[in-house]
């Protein structure tokens, strides 16, 4: 049975953060606020692979009121979604994914966020895609307020298993 899933995620841009993409810091005045290494590309990852089973949402298995969780990489988080995945008998197709970021330009670090992701889920990069886009100035993220990321993913489930 062939399952896709969705997910979004946003956060927002703030001073004396470090900016962490697809598990790549990039150097960068400003970074994302969160809970965790708040990598809102591999959160949005997180919640597209959870949404192809069902399973719920990145929040519901790491809530961020957990101190566990605390600056955690965020990779870490996406290695134990793959597990989930696999102990429901699910076998990831590919991913997509596309990050809205005014600045800085992503693009140089694309290859290297593909490597991280695809390595944390046990994929080969090919796999994995990773897209970046400018929001053209326009609303919080094109005023450098926010870095949003939506995500994509295909998997698909062998006989007998369920998603429950
Ligand atoms: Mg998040």
């Amino acid at each position: 049975m062939v399952r896709v899933g969705i997910g979004y995620d946003l956060h927002t841009l703030v001073r004396g953060r470090r900016l962490v993409l697809g598990g790549v810091e990039i150097p960068h005045e400003t970074g994302l606020l969160g809970h965790s290494d708040a990598d809102v590309l591999t959160h949005a990852i997180c919640d597209a692979l959870l949404g192809a089973v069902a399973a719920g949402d990145l929040g519901q298995h790491f809530p961020d009121t957990d101190p566990q969780y605390a600056g955690i990489c965020s990779l870490e988080l996406l290695a134990h979604v793959g597990a989930l995945l696999s102990a429901r008998g699910a076998q990831i197709q590919n991913v997509d994914s596309v990050v809205l970021a005014q600045r800085p330009k992503l693009a140089p670090h694309v290859p290297a966020m593909r490597e991280n992701l695809a390595k944390a889920l046990g994929l080969d990069p090919t796999q994995v895609g990773v897209k970046a886009t400018t929001n053209e100035g326009v609303d919080a993220i094109g005023t450098e307020t926010a870095i949003a990321a939506h995500a994509v993913a295909c998997v698909i489930i062998g006989n007998g298993a369920t998603s429950g």
